[in-house]
């Protein structure tokens, strides 16, 4: 039986959570977005309500060569006193003597905040004997870090060994494998995957690996070009990746076979420079002039996307249609995302992920209208690809 939060028990013991607290700052060091703070809190306080002594460690940034005021995580502790309802301690490494005592004397309910991970090199390498000393503080590892589960780094994966029979995931860690199971696991038909972004380099693992899952892939963004082309398009000047015509030809050549309908705009909007003020008109999505490139899927296209996502029972959606941080080319990502927060409200399931879908879904104030919104990224990415996550591995091992 694998541990968690709700049934373990934790009177008594020194608990290390791994949380992501890569939060952004401004110069004056003031957190700009603290969603990933306000994620972990659940996690924590309900093992500091079931009697555990909590120690936080997490990364900020990319530090380079050791410690730097900028990426120092004592930055975070005025918002962490305030979300927590107590005064967090703070060891200002996250190793060593001073961490070890801090942590030896820390009482249940009371919370410790390590210094940033990254401090250490050893972290990402994934060291054993750093990851072994951070495990050395505590009695029981909680990961709730789902940002960087695809990392096998000391403190997401190898650290896990040295708790055998206590270690469990936090609750963002198990509601982001939950849901995306929704999805690619347990997904009730018709399912549908919408993919836009740029390239599609970043997503053709992605569209390989739901060919055999979904029953409908809708393609936008700029990474239509590449397909558009591969079946003999004009695509004038828009994003194009001509090394992975191949691919494209391919993916599409699967899809047919495994009978996954597979959806490209018919339309687009078009504009004669990568400008919010360019001239823009609409155009056969593959008969784009030269001296033209396409910047958003067009209305047609639109309300085809609509009704197929308004036919789905169950949604992913990863990548804006077209360039949305232009209004002038948000028509399609908003039409989608209002496609996807209507099926929604009538009964399907929807899940959307991705830096920039996560940004549009905000944009138009329909996160509370979807059913689950992933923090994951990267991490999300590869999961939907198919990889294992060295620390979902690490913990379900
Ligand atoms: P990604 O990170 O791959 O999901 O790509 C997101 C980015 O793709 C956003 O910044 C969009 O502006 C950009 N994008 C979407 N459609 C297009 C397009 N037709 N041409 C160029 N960039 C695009």
């Amino acid at each position: 039986m694998m541990n968690n939060i709700d049934t373990y028990d934790f009177t008594g013991k020194k608990v290390l959570i791994r949380v992501d607290f890569n939060v952004p700052l401004n110069e004056q060091y003031e957190i700009t977005d603290d969603t990933r703070i306000r994620a972990a809190i659940p996690t924590i306080q309900k093992i500091r309500e079931k009697g555990g002594a909590v120690i936080l460690m997490s990364h900020l940034g990319r530090p380079k060569n050791g410690p730097e005021e900028k990426f120092s995580l004592k930055h975070l502790i005025p918002d962490l006193n305030k979300k927590l309802g107590t005064e967090v301690r703070f060891a200002d490494d996250c190793i060593g003597e001073q961490a070890r005592e801090k942590a030896a004397v820390l009482q249940p309910g009371e919370v410790l905040l390590l210094e940033n991970l990254r401090f250490y090199k050893e972290e990402t390498k994934g060291d054993e004997a750093f990851a072994k000393k951070l495990a050395g503080l505590a009695d029981v590892y909680v990961n709730d870090a789902f940002g960087t589960a695809h990392r096998a780094h000391a403190s997401t994966a190898i650290i896990a060994r040295f708790f055998p029979k206590a270690k469990m995931f936090g609750y963002i860690m198990e509601n982001e494998l939950k849901n995306i199971d929704k999805v690619i696991k347990e997904g009730e038909k018709p399912i549908t995957a919408v993919l836009g972004g740029a390239k599609v380099s970043g997503k053709i693992e992605i569209i390989n690996n739901l060919l055999d899952k979904v029953d409908n892939i809708i393609i936008g963004g700029g990474m239509m070009f590449t397909f558009i082309k591969a079946l003999g398009g004009e695509v004038g000047n828009s994003l194009v990746e001509d090394d992975l015509l191949e691919t494209a030809k391919e993916a599409m050549a699967k899809a047919e076979e495994t009978g996954v309908d597979f959806y490209l705009p018919t339309d687009a909007v078009i504009a004669d420079k990568f400008d919010n003020n360019a001239n823009r008109k609409f155009c056969n999505a593959h008969e784009i002039p030269d001296g033209w490139m396409g910047l958003d899927i067009g209305p047609e296209s639109g309300q085809a996307f609509k009704d197929i996502i308004e036919s789905s029972s169950t949604i992913l959606w990863n990548g804006p249609m077209g360039v949305f941080e232009m209004e002038n080319f948000a028509s399609g990502t908003c039409e989608v995302a209002n496609a996807i927060a209507e099926a929604t409200a009538n009964g399907a399931f929807s899940l959307i992920g991705g830096g920039d879908s996560v940004a549009a879904i905000n944009k138009y104030k329909l996160a509370d209208k979807v059913s689950y919104v992933s923090t994951g990224g990267g991490a999300m990415l590869e999961y939907i690809e198919g990889k294992t996550l060295p620390g979902v591995a690490a913990i379900l091992s």
